[in-house]
């Protein structure tokens, strides 16, 4: 079979029809699977899927709200097809783009093509502005260079999707985290938008916020997760060399100033004392983190798990 289509979705009874008719009018020269994957809908998603259920055709329902990612994740699982793409149910990603991608990935041997909506047909103030900065930032932390890293429509080689695993809300980091995996060839798409036709956008600004933190922790994680020590360690000495050298100097200047008979203040009637003091905790509590970090490290199952591309 040539693709999976993986389509996450929550709420979207009115647009699947119409995605369905669509994604057939656009693939016809493949072979290919739909996948939908209901997060936990709450209209009549499921039955709208169970109604156009067949052999090619085929659902999975959780059973409570989970977010896009494990809906993603679940998708990817279940994928059989050489290619896998994914697809946001809301008739805002056009399929018509998907045979490019194929081709993209087939001759130019991309192991992901992302989409770009370069123009976007959402709120210009709240999502498309934010959505910039956001991609801006992610460029310069990951080294990806995608304008659109978080788009809906995507297509990987299926290797790509059975190595990684999309936890929490990290669906916005896919090409991240095949980039970590090894799979260094991600090339992007301009593709068309449409305005939202029906139901609304499941995702507030707070997604901003949240992809921030996400972005930093698997930036900590990609670059210092099996060996923690190696951040924690650095700060921990930087820091506590910093209070050591401020100690010796309160010292020595006392000690000079006793010796010459000069006035001297007390030690503790200095602003550098507290300093010196706040840089050694610091340093030593960055320490511990440090040890904890690698005992964490070192228990985690997957410490030592690296993916073998081919041996002979
Ligand atoms: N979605 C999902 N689970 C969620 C939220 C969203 O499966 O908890 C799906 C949603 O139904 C849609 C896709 O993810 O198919 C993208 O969501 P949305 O269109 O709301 O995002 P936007 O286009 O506003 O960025
Ligand atoms: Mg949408």
């Amino acid at each position: 079979m040539d693709l999976s289509i993986i389509i996450p979705l929550y709420n979207e009874a009115e647009s699947l029809p119409e995605l369905r008719s669509w994604i057939d009018r656009s693939l016809k020269d493949f072979t290919y699977e739909l996948i939908f994957v209901d997060d936990g809908s709450t209209d009549d998603s499921w039955k709208v899927i169970e109604k156009m259920a067949s052999e090619t055709v085929h659902g999975i329902r959780f059973r409570r709200n989970y977010g896009k990612s494990a809906a993603l994740y679940e998708g990817f699982a279940a994928a059989k097809g050489e290619i896998v793409v994914t697809l946001d149910a809301d008739l805002q990603d056009s399929p018509e783009e998907i045979p490019e991608m194929v081709r993209m990935i087939r001759e130019e041997g991309y192991d992901l093509v992302s989409g770009w909506k370069q123009h976007r047909k959402d709120n210009a103030i709240t999502k498309n502005l934010p959505s910039k900065l956001y991609n801006w930032t992610a460029r310069k932390v990951t080294g990806i260079k995608l304008h659109d890293m978080n788009c809906g429509i995507k297509a990987y080689r299926a290797d790509v999707v059975k190595n990684i695993e999309v936890y929490g809300e990290m669906h916005r980091y896919i090409p991240y985290l095949a980039k970590n995996a090894g799979f260094g060839k991600i090339g992007e798409k301009k593709v068309h938008h449409q305005k939202r036709k029906y139901g609304k956008s499941k995702f507030g600004m707070d997604r901003f916020v949240n992809g921030l933190l996400d972005l930093m922790s698997l930036w900590f994680l990609s670059r210092f997760g099996k060996k923690p020590m190696h951040f924690f360690g650095t700060s921990g000495i930087l820091m506590f060399l910093v209070g050591f050298v401020m100690t010796v100097w309160i010292i020595v200047a006392k000690l000079v100033h006793q010796a010459q008979g000069l006035r001297f203040r007390a030690v503790t009637d200095q602003p550098l004392f507290y300093l010196a003091l706040v840089a050694v905790i610091l340093g030593v509590m960055l320490f511990l983190a440090g040890f904890l970090g690698e005992m964490v490290a070192r228990s985690a199952a997957e410490r030592n798990t690296y993916q073998i591309k081919e041996r002979i």
